[in-house]
């Protein structure tokens, strides 16, 4: 069974608050978007490998650390965009790849419509991107995708998920950690997540 990592920090619980507030604009939305990601990459990455490393302080050497791992980020299109430069600004060698799925709206299920990875893999570990895992079917379709190009090690980050797409990732890929910000009551018939924030691409880009 996959871990579940649902934030309970007082900072993400307030900003979340905030992201779902249906008053809160584009600007604040994308901002918030950013800050709760922050601290959900920040727990995501304690466990990255490191090596030593020797610098010289203006004093003396110092023995001390670089990441040994390669990281990817793969944000799910397009509300996953939302989440990449924040992440940058704290690890800016991250590698980040394009995967494009929509969701067909009568059978839900995902279609793949961009996909640029090269042939071989060149990163240790990926963070897949999407700030709603609704039905589960877009992010468990990039894990696989990132599975068949041979990614090791892949964690899901996302601030809202519905009970339907944790079970779906449990069921369909166990080995991936999910770090979110909040589980939600349920998904509506239309597939949204209730009481979730509607859909998190328009309220990023102001495409109502
Ligand atoms: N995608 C969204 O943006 N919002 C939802 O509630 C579900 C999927």
């Amino acid at each position: 069974m996959a871990d579940v990592m649902v934030s309970r920090h007082p900072l993400v619980l307030t900003k979340l608050a905030m992201l779902r507030d249906q008053r809160t604009n584009s600007k604040i939305f994308r901002e918030l978007v950013g800050e709760i990601t922050q601290f959900l990459m920040y727990e995501a990455t304690s466990d990255l490998g490191l090596v030593e490393c020797t610098v010289q302080t203006p004093l003396a050497p110092y023995a001390g650390h670089q990441l040994r791992e390669q990281i990817g980020l793969i944000p799910i299109l397009r509300a996953g965009l939302g989440m990449v430069e924040p992440i940058l600004d704290m690890i800016p060698t991250a590698h980040v790849w394009h995967l494009g799925l929509y969701r067909d709206h009568e059978t839900l299920q995902p279609v793949s419509y961009y996909n640029k990875l090269p042939p071989q893999t060149n990163v240790d570990v990926c963070l897949v991107l999407d700030p709603m895992l609704a039905t589960g079917g877009s992010a468990s379709a990039a894990v696989t995708v990132l599975k068949q190009w041979g990614v090791k090690r892949i964690k899901f980050l996302g601030l809202i998920a519905a009970p339907e797409g944790v079970a779906l990732m449990q069921r369909e890929h166990p080995d991936v950690p999910l770090h979110l910000a909040a589980i939600d009551e349920r998904l509506n018939d239309i597939g949204y997540i209730v009481p979730g924030l509607g859909d998190a691409g328009d309220r990023q880009f102001g495409t109502y």
